[in-house]
């Protein structure tokens, strides 16, 4: 591990000031950044530590809800108004990594994880997210948990949150603010596709804090989590599928999907939401939906399988959603 400093500030605005000294990082719960650290995948010069700022509360605003990015993902899953209102979201995070994790990681730690893709944490492996220019190892290598969606040349590593993902199909906000300001960023475009920049995971300027994550009200509907990984106790997704399904008797009014494990962010099947629209509940219904959702796939060899396990994941949801008694 290389060398660096540290400090806690004592608030916010002396936080978003100790950002801007060479090379700092903030450090929120540690459970990514410090692994990467070790293996010197990121080498920050400075650590912001984060952890005692008062940005853990959950809140409602005006029917929203407003979660603070220091809020853990345990606090944030077991909280009532999510339970209750965003059981996806409560599912979600209680699928992602382990109970002892969970209580250290926070939300706005989650969105910025990073990739799981093997090469990246093997430091003597060409990664252009790690070292640009350097190639990809996954490319032609052992490709078997990489995208489907979305990839590109330069990097065909997937997004690893499960969070993410469910907060894609809610349409949440995140507010982030740096020393010029504040501004708020949809989730659709917080994440990006590699394309020739994959060391670039989001759209976050230098020096910004994620400060909250706002979710608008619910979506009238059912919710539903399913997520299929190679272990049970704890592991990241192959595939994964948040859907919401608004019905009106036996017609679906509305629908929402996102998928994760499939591309380097989370994945919103909008072809296959409005193919839903007007449809009646059916396994074809489904199953159809489940094709648009895959349409353009792409394996690179290994991961050949995941095209049919995402078209079958985004089937079996819908179905299960179908048959969920109403929230
Ligand atoms: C064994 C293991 C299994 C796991 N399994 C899963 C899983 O199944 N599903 C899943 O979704 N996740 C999984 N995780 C990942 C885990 O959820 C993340 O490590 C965690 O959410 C990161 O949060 P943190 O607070 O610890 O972030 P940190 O490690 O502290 O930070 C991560 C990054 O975010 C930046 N950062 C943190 N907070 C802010 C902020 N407010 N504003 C700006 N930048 C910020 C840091 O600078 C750093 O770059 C697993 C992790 C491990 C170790
Ligand atoms: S897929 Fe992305 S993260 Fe993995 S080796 Fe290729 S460039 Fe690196």
């Amino acid at each position: 591990m290389r060398a660096f400093s540290y400090e806690r500030p004592a608030d916010l605005p002396a936080a978003l000031v100790a950002i801007g000294k060479p090379g700092a990082k903030f450090l929120a719960g540690g459970t990514n950044l410090l692994d990467l650290m070790k293996i010197e995948a990121e080498t920050p010069q400075h650590l912001v530590d984060i952890a005692r700022l008062p940005l853990g509360e959950i809140v409602e605003e005006n029917g929203s809800l407003r979660i603070g990015a220091m809020a853990t993902n345990s606090d944030l899953a077991a909280h009532a108004r999510v339970r209750e209102r965003y059981p996806l979201l409560s599912r979600a995070l209680l699928n992602g990594a382990s109970g002892q994790l969970r209580n250290q990681a926070t939300t706005g730690g989650n969105l910025l994880q990073r990739t799981r893709c093997y090469y990246f944490y093997d430091p003597s492996a060409p990664c252009n997210k790690r070292a640009p220019g350097s190639g990809c190892s996954a490319l032609h290598g052992y490709n078997r948990i990489h995208a489907i969606l979305g990839a590109s040349d330069a990097c065909i590593a997937v997004h690893p949150s499960d969070m993410a993902v469910a907060l894609a199909a809610l349409d949440a906000e995140i507010e982030v603010r740096s020393a010029s300001g504040a501004r708020r960023i949809a989730i659709a475009d917080f994440h990006r596709l590699p394309d020739a920049t994959p060391q670039k995971d989001t759209n976050l300027e230098p020096g910004e804090l994620i400060t909250a994550v706002i979710l608008p009200p619910p979506p009238g509907g059912r919710q539903i989590y399913r997520k299929v990984r190679d272990r049970a106790s704890y592991d990241f997704a192959l595939v994964s599928v948040a859907a919401v399904l608004d019905l009106d008797g036996e017609r679906i009014r509305a629908a929402r999907i996102a998928l994760g494990g499939v591309a380097h962010r989370p994945w919103r099947a909008l072809d296959a939401e409005r193919q839903l629209v007007g449809a009646t509940l059916s396994d074809d219904a489904f199953a159809a939906a489940g094709e648009a959702a895959v349409k353009g796939a792409q394996g690179r060899g290994h991961n050949d399988f995941k095209i049919q396990l995402a078209a079958r994941s985004v089937a079996r949801a819908l179905a299960d959603a179908a048959k969920q008694r109403m929230i």
